[in-house]
């Protein structure tokens, strides 16, 4: 199986890659976010926990957003692989995730963190925020909670991977295909070491 972990700040641009690498590899495009805001369409009552700390910019508890992650996961038994978009965030969904995967006798292949400095993410999600209309781009203040949450509690995951020589860092900043030949190098090289 090819897995995978997209990494990066909020509005690095993970969500559009994401998509393009589950196309190219043929693998199953897991955004823990976009499995949220569906709960939260549909007003469940895992959308509405949800909610209680997405429209602050603090993160959903660990154990609810692994659990969600793990019936997801159990949907799609006969898969080549994950995307895992906006998972890990914190240390231990880190340890969730390698436990689930060692389970199946499956790892990660490569987390791929999307370098993108502070001034242009303020930029970028305020516009989402003015284009999406989605609520939690659309408060400087809940923005800042939000890349203040990224530094404490999710850069450290990048670390965490990094031990077992599997974190790469690429420019978050150009075009999306030029950002996409970049992951799709670190791919490619990760593959031929296998
Ligand atoms: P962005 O990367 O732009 O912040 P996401 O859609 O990935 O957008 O996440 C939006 C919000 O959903 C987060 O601020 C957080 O409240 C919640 N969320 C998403 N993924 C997780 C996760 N793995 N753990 C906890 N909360 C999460």
């Amino acid at each position: 199986m090819i897995n995978i972990i997209l990494f990066g700040p909020p509005g690095s641009g993970k969500g559009t890659q994401a998509s393009k690498l589950a196309e190219k590899y043929n693998l199953i495009h897991i955004s823990t976010g976009d499995l949220f805001r569906y709960e939260m369409s549909n007003d469940t009552p895992l959308g509405q926990l949800a909610k209680s700390f997405m429209s602050e910019g603090k993160l959903v508890p660990d154990q609810v957003t692994i659990d969600m992650l793990k019936a997801k996961m159990e949907r799609h038994p006969d898969v080549e692989g994950f995307i895992f978009d906006g998972f890990p965030r914190t240390i231990p969904q880190a340890e969730a995730l390698i436990t689930l995967l060692e389970e199946n006798g499956e790892e990660i292949l490569a987390l791929i963190a999307l370098d993108v400095d502070e001034d242009e993410i303020i930029h970028r999600l305020t516009r989402r925020g003015k284009e999406a209309g989605r609520a939690d781009d659309m408060d400087e203040a809940i923005i800042r909670n939000r890349i203040q949450v990224y530094r404490n509690e999710t850069q450290p995951v990048y670390d965490h991977f990094a031990q077992f020589g599997k974190s790469h860092l690429i420019k978050g900043v150009g075009s999306i295909d030029e950002i996409f030949d970049g992951i799709s190098q670190v791919v490619e090289s990760r593959l031929d070491n296998c």
